[in-house]
């Protein structure tokens, strides 16, 4: 009965969709190529709909950005298909979801999001979603339900907000991993086993990772344990691990790179002795070069990434990587 209401929600969505929208048939033929199926009622759409179509047996699942798809990937493996709606190379504190996601969304059996504000929060862009597609609340699930929040202050007005970045700690990983386990196996209960043996895998190998950031970052010279990045991302992880951290802006969403933000953090490298900053993957590069210029501290030749893995096939293509990567980058960079 919810089954059918769903598709009829879709496909009326579909029609819509199609009416607004006018190179959707391009889209879903390009996309439509690897596996045309039986359909679930999606008859009365058009043809080309149809490719655009998911495997029928398998848990439709959409997660927010691209961490958690991956995450999706090694946990749920061939018993999920995952739709992304935040894609590399875009900030997802702020997402306009495009109707495909719309749609993926409205046929979704369950849906994945980090929470602690990386979506925007409750009236973010990822529940207003939720909303204009009818799906019910109940089927999305955040990944960070058990992490103890950490703030960050604006100077000027004092204001606290949540740090979204808990998942650059790969103990919040852990906890992630856990979490979408019981939260497929609570969907899927018939599959449990397959679960829980992946996320077994899993997991032990985010202990592993644990583990060399602690060694790795004890082995750091005491005096130089200080992360300068642009935007104040690392927060949870130099936490976990006894670090201490340098940022331009709190957060993203804010102004980005301001002359008191600049001179603010021209000032703490010189009263830390900083000798080295590192830049993330996904930032517009001119605030740091301006600080670089301006206090003569360099900036790491490689990249590190905060809010975003690579795209399939890149380098850093998974969350795995992207914590291997980043402490790579992090000893090398600050180590003798
Ligand atoms: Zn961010």
């Amino acid at each position: 009965m919810k089954k059918f209401l769903k598709l009829f929600i879709m496909a009326s969505l579909a029609v819509l969709l199609l009416a607004a929208c006018g190179d959707d048939d391009k889209d879903a033929t390009e996309e439509g190529n690897t596996e045309p199926e039986e359909t679930e009622g999606a008859e009365d759409t058009e043809g080309t709909e149809e490719t655009d179509e998911s495997d029928g047996d398998k848990l439709q699942v959409v997660a927010s950005f691209t961490i958690i798809s991956d995450i999706v990937r090694q946990i749920g493996g061939d018993l999920v298909e995952v739709h992304n709606l935040v894609p590399t190379g875009t900030d997802p504190h702020e997402y306009e979801p495009l109707p495909e996601d719309s749609k993926k969304a409205t046929d979704a059996d369950i849906l994945f999001y980090n929470g602690m504000n990386l979506e925007g929060g409750d009236e973010g862009w990822f529940f207003k979603m939720m909303d204009s597609v009818g799906q019910d609340e109940s089927n999305a699930y955040s990944l960070t339900e058990r992490v103890e929040p950490m703030y960050l202050t604006d100077e000027e007005s004092k204001e606290e907000e949540i740090n979204p970045h808990t998942f650059i700690d790969p103990t919040v990983g852990i906890l992630m991993a856990e979490d979408m386990r019981d939260a497929f196996v609570e969907v899927d209960p018939d599959n449990a086993e397959t679960y829980e043996e992946n996320a077994e895998q899993y997991i032990e190998r985010l202990k592993e990772i644990d583990e060399d950031y602690a060694e790795r970052i004890g082995d750091l010279p005491e005096d130089n344990k200080t992360l300068v990045t642009s935007e104040c991302a690392f927060q949870y992880m130099l936490d976990t691990y006894g670090m201490d951290e340098g940022c331009i802006w709190k957060i993203d969403t804010e102004e980005n790179g301001s002359p008191e933000q600049i001179t603010s953090l021209i000032e703490f490298l010189d009263e830390n002795n900083v000798e080295i900053m590192f830049m993330e993957s996904n930032v517009e590069p001119r605030p740091m070069e301006t600080v670089s210029d301006e206090s003569g501290v360099e900036i790491f030749e490689k990249p590190i990434y905060s809010d975003e893995i690579g795209m399939p096939g890149d380098e850093i293509d998974t969350y795995v990587k992207y914590l291997e990567y980043n402490i790579d980058v992090i000893s090398e960079g600050l180590g003798n």
